[in-house]
């Protein structure tokens, strides 16, 4: 009978325990939490706080007693475990309510014991209203606060998903907010154009947005807190939450002498094995292989941490499953948007001095003509001779999820952007296209491997030479109506063929129109007539989002 002890009772824990119960009904399991909670849904959190989720029960999907009935799991809660003896193969248990300790045998120990919020070690961090989102309890005290204090303003500092979320949360109760963000732009797995339009979105939502700034201090002042920013001005708000990312829990872990990574987080193999072959580590908690690259990467997510729980759990009982690597595949939901992606971005590539190519479309979610359709800004990655897919990424209303989580799926199987015209997706008028975004993003960026579409971007027009001519191929009024790129010579696509004497043939032209379409029609024809010329991905549109300012 083998004795399984399990540290985290939450993403990977609990999918562990389940999983391990399944296979086995000997094995003896133990789920050890420090907390009073376990297998809580950590993702709804700040849809309790926005009041979407109207019942706090609901986020609470499994007890201790319900686990025990369908899994035959001992749940210890508030027991935390302080250290390991490898040599002993035995664990030291604080119960944390009454501060007592004792000791429990495994065979095969798993850790997941997640990842805590950074707390920057900026004065005044453990302000009275001043708060982290990681749990149960955590969400109770920013309740508490804003039921107590009724704050009219909460500043949210960190851009990333919860920080946003929590934007959100804190607009939909009638709180002005703030959200500081240190770097350039928000949603750090995105790149910058396609962050600007969550920027926009924000912006669009009385979002007091502060790029470039980051929390220096706070000051807790008789009716409310003082932050002082990085670039030196003071701010008043009533409530902050903290949400700056985190950092994997590796305490346990290193005291026990188990290998880390270059990451820093707890180092696993393929089948979730720390360096003892009897420790298995799943979840925030680990380093696991970027899908793309190969190399070490720390991607806290709860679709990676189930599904290493579960490959733990079978290893642990004897099989011998892979983790195949995390993609970092994530959504957020902005209001009435959505942004998300997979794969790299490009400045990830970029840092990697990886080559790349992309493209970008902007085709309606479902047919046009059927009410409420809405464009998909999609942004696809690959690689520039082989069309390896590097990533995706991509912001709207309904369908983002469906067209990155294709996009997903395509990246696993091995597809290249070349098979992407190929795929045969769902289509009736309200629900998508004939020729899907993905298809359309294939396409596209096809064109680009069989040397069918030479593409320029946003930096190629900023930085345009002499030797260079701007045509814009729109219909005058949408110039005048949305906006033209300043220098740009303007012949409808429809007039081209008759205008060609205007073009200049000792000059490169960089066509744009508005998404792209109507700039490929001109540049094929160019093409054929002699020309040198290259079209800009995504139009206008895109250029107008890479060069806001926000
Ligand atoms: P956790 O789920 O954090 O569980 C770890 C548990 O271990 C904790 O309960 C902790 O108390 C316990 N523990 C730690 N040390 C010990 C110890 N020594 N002894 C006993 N117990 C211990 N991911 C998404 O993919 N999509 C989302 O939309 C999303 N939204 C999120 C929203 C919020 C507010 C938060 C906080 C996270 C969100 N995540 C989301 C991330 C996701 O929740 C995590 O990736 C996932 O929960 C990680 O699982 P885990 O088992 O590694 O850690």
């Amino acid at each position: 009978m083998t004795k399984i002890i399990i540290v985290g009772g939450v993403a990977g824990g609990a999918s562990a325990a389940a999983r391990a119960r399944r296979l086995s009904e000997d094995a003896e399991i133990i789920m050890l939490e420090r907390g009073e909670f376990i297998s809580f849904a950590n993702c709804g959190l700040p849809y309790h706080v926005s009041g979407d989720i109207t019942q706090r029960d609901a986020l609470l999907l499994q007890t201790p007693q319900s686990f025990k009935s369908r899994f035959n799991v001992d749940v210890r809660i508030f027991s935390e475990v302080v250290a390991i003896d490898r040599q002993q193969k035995v664990v030291t248990i604080k119960n944390v309510l009454s501060g007592e300790e004792y000791k429990e045998s495994y065979d095969k120990l798993l850790l997941s014991p997640g990842a805590a919020p950074i707390r920057p070690p900026i004065p005044g961090i453990n302000s009275a209203n001043t708060f982290s989102l990681r749990n149960i309890p955590d969400m109770d005290r920013i309740l508490a606060s804003i039921s107590q204090n009724k704050p009219q303003h909460a500043t949210v500092v960190g851009g990333g998903f919860i920080g946003l979320e929590m934007v959100e949360a804190l607009h939909q109760i009638g709180i002005t907010v703030t959200l500081l963000e240190l770097s350039e732009q928000v949603m750090a797995p995105v790149d910058l154009e396609m962050a600007n339009f969550v920027h926009q979105v924000l912006v669009q939502k009385q979002t007091d947005l502060r790029l470039n700034t980051g929390l220096t201090a706070i000051t807790e002042l008789p009716e409310h807190l003082e932050l002082t920013l990085s670039n030196g001005e003071k701010l008043t708000t009533g409530l902050v939450i903290l949400a700056i990312g985190v950092k994997p829990e590796t305490m346990l872990a290193s005291a026990a002498g188990l290998e880390l990574g270059v990451r820093g987080g707890i180092k696993v193999d393929e089948g979730m094995r720390t360096s003892d072959p009897d420790i298995y580590a799943v979840g925030d908690a680990v380093e696991t292989l970027d899908f793309v690259t190969a190399q070490p990467a720390l991607i806290p997510l709860a679709g990676p941490a189930n599904r290493q729980g579960r490959i733990a759990a079978d290893n642990m009982l004897g099989r011998e499953e892979k983790y195949q690597r995390t993609q970092g595949t994530a959504i957020c939901k902005i209001f009435d948007f959505a942004i998300a992606s997979t794969g790299h971005s490009e400045k990830s590539l970029r840092r990697q001095g990886r080559a790349y190519e992309k493209v970008y479309v902007h085709p309606g979610n479902h047919a046009g003509y059927y009410p409420g359709a809405f464009p998909i800004s999609f942004k696809l990655i690959f690689d520039p001779i082989t069309g390896q897919i590097l990533g995706g990424q991509a912001f709207g209303k309904e369908g983002v999820d469906k067209r990155i989580d294709v996009l997903a799926v395509a990246m696993r199987a091995g597809l290249k952007v070349q098979d992407l015209e190929h795929l045969e997706l769902t289509y009736a008028p309200p629900f998508g296209s004939a020729r899907d975004v993905i298809n359309q993003a294939g396409m596209v960026a096809a064109n680009v491997i069989k040397g069918d579409e030479r593409v320029c971007h946003t930096a190629d027009i900023l930085n345009i030479s002499p030797e260079q001519f701007l045509l814009d191929v729109r219909n005058p009024a949408e110039l005048t109506n949305i906006g033209a790129i300043p220098g740009a010579v303007n012949i409808p696509v429809d007039q081209l063929r008759e205008r060609l004497a205007e073009l200049p043939k000792d000059k490169e032209i960089l066509i744009t129109c508005q998404v792209g379409l109507r700039g490929h029609v001109a540049y094929r024809l160019l093409a054929n007539h002699g020309f040198k010329a290259r079209n800009l991905s995504g139009g206008f549109k895109t250029f107008q989002i890479t060069t806001a300012k926000f």
